[in-house]
């Protein structure tokens, strides 16, 4: 998904856009604000249906994960590594600061999604 910068009207891809906030009514997904990485300028992006949908499944994903003990049983920290594959592959498209801090907490937490497999998957997205 390509976005526009208002001012200086660099086209990129949403995700070098750095993520902001949300705009408008959070409940009901909004547009949100990203800064342009050219000239700084603050552009409000609207997001079609299928990006909702997304960034619902990612909230009802984000609470089952934080809903999760520590102490859980492994059934449920094997649903947690899944939850966490899935928020981040996610977030590669989305960029926001604030899930990536979640998800790292979560790993360290619960100690699953540290292993070998995770990190390479990470070296993955950093290549995209
Ligand atoms: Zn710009």
């Amino acid at each position: 998904m390509e976005m526009t910068c208002l001012k200086c009207g660099y086209v990129a891809s949403a995700g070098e856009f750095k993520w902001l906030c949300f705009t408008g009514c959070p409940a009901c997904g909004g547009s949100e604000l990203r800064e342009c990485p050219v000239c700084g300028t603050h552009n409000v992006l609207h997001k079609n249906e299928a990006l909702e949908d997304e960034e619902e499944l990612m909230k009802e994903l984000s609470r089952e994960l934080a809903a999760i003990p520590a102490n859980a049983p492994q059934f449920m920290l094997d649903r947690a590594k899944d939850i966490i594959g899935k928020l981040g592959s996610f977030n590669r498209r989305w960029n926001i600061a604030a899930l990536d801090e979640f998800i790292t907490e979560r790993q360290k937490e619960l100690g699953v999604g540290l292993g070998k497999s995770s990190k390479a998957t990470a070296e993955v997205g950093a290549e995209k």
